[in-house]
């Protein structure tokens, strides 16, 4: 369950995640598996993999939920005028960007 941003209600949200996890027992062994696989390193007998799922599982959450037919509006407008401005936001890494061209000159 998260909170609707709109009315502030609980709205149940599916989470769902894909993971392709490879147990390994050291950094060698990690390094050597292919790509699409990420590496568990098992270092003790027991995995706890219930947080590793959870993590999994809070990592694939949506950054906000509104219900599908909420009728409630935001004072800010509706919520597709919300997402673009959220879209309009600078990109924080076009800081990054600036700086790249500014060593290249
Ligand atoms: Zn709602």
């Amino acid at each position: 369950m998260l909170t609707c941003q709109r009315c502030l209600e609980p709205v149940s949200v599916d989470v769902e995640a894909e993971v392709n996890l490879a147990m390994v027992l050291n950094e060698e062994q990690a390094k050597n598996l292919p790509r699409y696989y990420d590496p568990l390193i098992v270092e003790a007998e027991d995995v706890e993999l219930l947080s590793l799922i959870e993590d999994e599982l809070i990592l694939s959450l949506p950054l906000v939920a509104y219900h599908d037919d909420c009728s409630v509006q935001t004072s800010f407008g509706d919520a597709d005028e919300a997402a673009r401005t959220q879209k309009d936001k600078p990109n924080p890494f076009s800081v990054l960007a600036e700086l790249k061209k500014a060593d290249k000159s």
